[in-house]
């Protein structure tokens, strides 16, 4: 029998109500030790799904007023006995609410324990409990609705549909290697190899959502860059609606890289505001534009912005240099200004160039819209079975990779078991996404990432 857990489910930070959750068989019988209802009914005699309203105690002494909710195994989101004590939601009431459960019995929770719970009891399976904590970290509308997608069980179904018919094809090629005499239908390897192609097609589908849609749920690795002054502080400013970077008509005031989420439209951007590109002699400043090079070479996305009232200089063409064949927007800023900038050469040199002004916000729309274009946030369909972690992706790939490899095996006239060996492998793989073949290093590491309490 596993213990019976406990944690605090909402932030930790004062509010107006708290929850102390309770799971496992004994929920109830730890409640009851430290819940009194006014009514005097015991937890564990209800029937469960009614609020309770009553007093918390640690032995004798009165902690709290609460309300006790009961759910019973399995109606519960682990699958077990659950009760969630909502308290008020002071940061030392919610502790001494749970430290009285732990003196009653209750063992503390590890991170992200009641969802691995739900998962182990089947609840869910592991791509659902992925989508717990993309649903907590959502940032926009879009992202949300990937998430829940997930939750629902969209990407699992479409997953469990391309790996019963690999199996089923598998299957059918044992039967035909293993039982030759018996009325096994005869192979068409015609067929067979329509049936591995049409798996991979629907996987690859899925896999060229990936970017976009990572870029509306964990966010895409974005610098903003540009000599010093053209107004990259302003840009990240009106992005992220905060004074975060220090804004000043002193060139190089930015001296290293200031990060943040912030949201453009839809697209998350985990960004990075750097030092100019500049060639100083200032050793602090110097490091500050090392850095910035290195940023802009491993970024995934770029806005290299560009001052409309000066003319192009050498650090402006090295900028552009450093964009060649990138993702980037060419952001012209100070569009309020009096225009000196040869826009015609950053026009030929930028496949997106948008005009704005940072500190009026003008263009920043344009700005967003291109973002989403680049990006393909414009249109992904988030009702429809998507891809959200780097996790599911990798499973997705080496699954493909294995198709590719039966087909390869195919061509070569190879065995059907070095064939039927190819396709377990794209099984696994499909299995490990969805966590019902998943060793307990995986699970683990899903879960691993998730917060106390959830
Ligand atoms: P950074 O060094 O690239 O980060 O540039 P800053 O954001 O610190 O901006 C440098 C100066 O340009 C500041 O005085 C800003 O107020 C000003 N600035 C930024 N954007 C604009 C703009 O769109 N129009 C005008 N007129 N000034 C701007």
């Amino acid at each position: 029998m596993s213990s019976t857990i406990a944690a605090i489910a909402t932030p930790m930070s004062a509010g107006g109500i708290g929850i102390v959750r309770i799971s496992g068989e004994e929920a109830q019988q730890i409640a009851d030790k430290v819940f009194k209802g006014v009514k005097g009914i015991k937890l564990v005699d209800t029937q469960g799904y009614v609020a309770q309203y009553g007093k918390v105690y640690d032995g004798d002494t009165p902690i709290d007023e609460a309300i006790a909710l009961v759910f019973k195994a399995p109606k519960s989101y682990t699958g077990e006995n659950v009760v969630e004590l909502s308290c008020h939601g002071g940061l030392y009431v919610m502790q001494r609410v749970l430290r009285a459960v732990f003196n009653a019995g209750a063992t503390p929770a590890q991170a992200g324990e009641f969802t691995k719970r739900a998962f182990l009891n089947g609840k869910i399976d592991l791509a659902q409990a992925e989508s717990v904590m993309g649903v907590i970290s959502a940032q926009g509308q879009q992202g949300l609705q990937a998430s829940l997608s997930l939750r629902e069980g969209r990407l699992s179904k479409k997953i469990d549909e391309i790996t019963n018919n690999l199996i089923s094809s598998a299957a059918h090629m044992s039967a035909w290697v293993d039982y030759p005499e018996d009325d096994v239908p005869e192979l068409d390897f015609s067929v067979l190899k329509e049936q591995f192609e049409s798996a991979r097609e629907s996987l690859e589908q899925l896999l060229k959502t990936f970017d976009s849609t990572k870029a509306i749920t964990q966010g895409v690795n974005t610098v903003i860059a540009g000599r010093p002054n053209v107004g990259k502080s302003t840009l990240m400013n009106l992005i992220s609606g905060t004074k975060r970077s220090i804004v000043t008509d002193i060139a190089g005031t930015t001296r290293d890289v200031v990060e943040q989420t912030v949201r453009l439209g839809e697209v998350v951007m985990n960004l990075a505001d750097t030092a100019g590109i500049r060639e100083t002699d200032d050793p602090v400043e110097s490091i500050g534009v090392d850095i910035a090079k290195k940023r802009i070479e491993s970024a995934e996305f770029i806005l290299a912005v560009f001052d409309a009232s000066q003319t192009l200089d050498k650090e402006d063409k090295d900028l552009i240099e450093l964009c060649r064949d990138r993702n980037v927007i060419a952001v012209i800023n100070k569009t309020d200004l009096e225009k000196q900038l040869d826009t015609d050469y950053i026009e030929s040199n930028f496949k997106n160039v948008v005009y704005i002004s940072a500190s009026s916000g003008d263009g920043y729309e344009k700005l967003s819209d291109c973002a989403a274009k680049i990006l393909g946030t414009d249109k992904i369909d988030t009702t429809a079975a998507v891809i959200t972690t780097e996790r599911q992706r990798a499973c997705c790939v080496k699954a493909v990779e294995s198709i590719n490899e039966a087909l390869s095996a195919m061509d070569m006239g190879l065995t059907l078991d070095a064939i039927n060996v190819c396709i377990d492998d794209a099984v696994s793989a499909l299995l490990e996404l969805t966590g019902k073949k998943a060793g307990e290093e995986i699970v683990n590491n899903v879960f691993h990432r998730f917060c106390v309490g959830k």
